[in-house]
This record gives structure tokens, sequence and C-alpha cells, in this order.
């Protein structure tokens, strides 16, 4: 009787340009952790090729796979099944296979949650409206998960109105658009603001704001995560408000997809995050 081959479980994660991606070292750092022998790869995928690239996704032998940038929303298009959160966001970031077929879940909102829910607990139980800025695909995840948290008002700030607007169309109420200049005065009585732009990332000008409006037990999230602190955040802990920063994101977002495709639960640990911290903070 011939042994039988244990097949080693494989993901990656896809997108164009793919060179910045943390996905290996956060995937590659558990794997290593939990002493599972399996892999993730980074895989360059063009616009032009991708439809050939998932057509094939499935017989390449992936357990599944990262989506990033601009990959988001035409693979939600390959998914035979998604998950409830990525069929209202019509974006998937995270791919598994099951008997030859591809199911797909968008795991920002449960990263944008637990995140807060780790950082700043009780985050959810003031009165307050919530701030988003921004309107691009991150802040459809983030203005979902606080309509899952049951936010009473969450007001969508972005430069292009038209976005925001779309936005608004999509997950409904309690979602209200504010023109951009309305910005600032929308902080007053805030108990939570989010900047899901880029506005902030190294080689970006800062969003200029000024928290002095926000009550002491607001919150402030930044999902931008290099550098490590944005002007935004340190001015919050300045304030001395409670701050998140959008590393804790990058790492929660990770777990669902490693659970799916390497059957073990991984944790967010503080010497993963200094992994992390090390290789972004290296990289500027
Ligand atoms: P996106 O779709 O390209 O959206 C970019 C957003 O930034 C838009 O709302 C855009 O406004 C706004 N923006 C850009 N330049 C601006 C400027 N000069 N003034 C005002 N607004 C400006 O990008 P995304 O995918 O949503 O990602 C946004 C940020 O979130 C990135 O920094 C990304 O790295 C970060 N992110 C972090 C995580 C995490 O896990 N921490 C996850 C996802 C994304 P317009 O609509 O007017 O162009």
């Amino acid at each position: 009787m011939t042994p039988s081959v244990q097949v080693k479980p494989k993901a990656c994660v896809i997108g164009w340009p793919v060179c910045h991606s943390r996905s290996p070292l956060i995937h590659r750092y558990w794997l290593d952790q939990l002493q599972i022998e399996g892999s993730y790869e980074r895989i360059e995928v063009t616009a032009e090729g991708f439809p050939g690239f998932m057509g094939n996704f499935a017989r390449l032998g992936y357990a599944g796979g990262n989506v990033t940038l601009p990959h988001k929303e035409p693979a939600f298009e390959y998914c035979v099944r998604t998950t409830e959160t990525a069929a209202c966001l019509k974006a998937v970031n995270t791919l598994w296979v099951e008997a030859g077929k591809l199911y797909g879940d968008n795991t920002d909102v449960a990263g944008f949650l637990a995140a807060l829910d780790q950082e700043a607990p009780g985050w959810d139980f003031h009165s307050g409206h919530a701030v988003v800025v921004g309107a691009g695909g991150a802040a459809r995840a983030i203005v979902y998960a606080l309509k899952l948290r049951s936010i009473r008002r969450i007001l969508l700030v972005n430069r292009t109105k038209a976005r925001a607007a779309a936005i608004a169309a999509i997950i409904g109420p309690p979602v209200e658009v504010v023109d951009y200049s309305g910005l600032q005065q929308s902080l007053t009585k805030a108990s939570l603001l989010v900047n899901t732009t880029s506005l902030g990332m190294a080689g970006q000008p800062p969003l200029t704001i000024d928290l002095k409006a926000l009550p002491t037990e607001a919150t402030v999230s930044d999902l931008v995560y290099v550098p490590l602190e944005t002007s935004l955040i340190k001015a919050a802990k300045t304030r001395g408000l409670r701050a998140v920063s959008g590393i804790s994101m990058l790492l929660y977002q990770a777990v669902p997809g490693f659970e799916r495709w390497f059957g073990v639960r991984p944790s967010v640990t503080a010497e993963l995050r200094s992994v992390i911290e090390a290789d972004i903070s290296a990289a500027l």
C-alpha cells in the first residue's frame, strides 16, 4: 500500500501592486508559531491577468487567500457564495475553496470591530454619533460595521460627496451624508471619529482637523498604519482621547482567513504586533 501524501495547505495574497502587503509576514508568523506546515505567498496579478488567474484559482491548489487593491470588488464576482457582510459590501478580501468552489468574506468589518473592542472597550456604549471621514472601499466596510453595532447616527464626510452618497444609498439609515466643509462641525457631541481616507499616510498630507470639539469620552480611530502613529492619532492622545491606530485592524482582519485555510484560530499577540511594527518602521 502506498502511504498517503499529506498536502500542505497553501494560501496567498493577490493584488497589484502587492509588494507592500504585510499579510505574508502576519500569516507566516502564525504558521511558524503554531508549527503548521503550510505556506503563504504574495502574487502580483494585474487587472488584465485577473480573470485568467481567478478562473484557475481552485485548480492551483490554494486553500484560499487574501485579495487586496484593486481586486476586492472583481473577486466578489467569482465567488459562488459569500458571507452576508461581503454580499452587502459587494467586495471580498478573503477567499477560501470548498470542494473546488470559491467562497468569500470581507473581514475588514470584523477586523475593525475587534480592534476597537480590544483597544477601546465600551466605545459603542456612548450615545453620541459616529463621524466617518472618507468614502472609498474601506469606508464602506466601516460604515457597515458601525451599523451592525447599532450606532444610531453615522455622519459620512468625503471630499467627493457623490461617493459618500453612493455608500449611504447602499447601507441606508442611519448613514447621513455631510459636506466636507462640515467636517469640523460634525465632531460636536460625537463619540467616535474614524479616518478611512489615505490622508496621514506616509507621503500624503495629514487629515487637518481640530479635535477640541470631541467630548472627552470619544474614541478616535485611524485606518492608516504607515506611519504607525499618524498625526491624527498623536493629536487624539495629546487631547487624552482613546486612540486606535490602523495596525490593530490590519492584524485582526487576518484572523478569520488563517483559521479557514489552516484550521486553527490564531491570536493577535504583542509579539506579532511588534514584528509587524518593526517591519513598517524599517520601511519608512
Ligand atoms: P480608496 O478607496 O482609494 O479611498 C481613498 C479615500 O481617501 C477617498 O475617500 C478619498 O476621497 C480620500 N482622499 C484621498 N486623498 C484625499 C485628499 N487629498 N483630501 C481628502 N480626501 C482624500 O482607499 P481605501 O481602500 O478606502 O483605503 C483608505 C485607507 O485605509 C488607506 O490608507 C488604506 O491603507 C487604509 N486601510 C487600512 C486597513 C487596515 O486594516 N488598517 C484596511 C483597509 C484600508 P475622494 O473620494 O474624494 O477621492
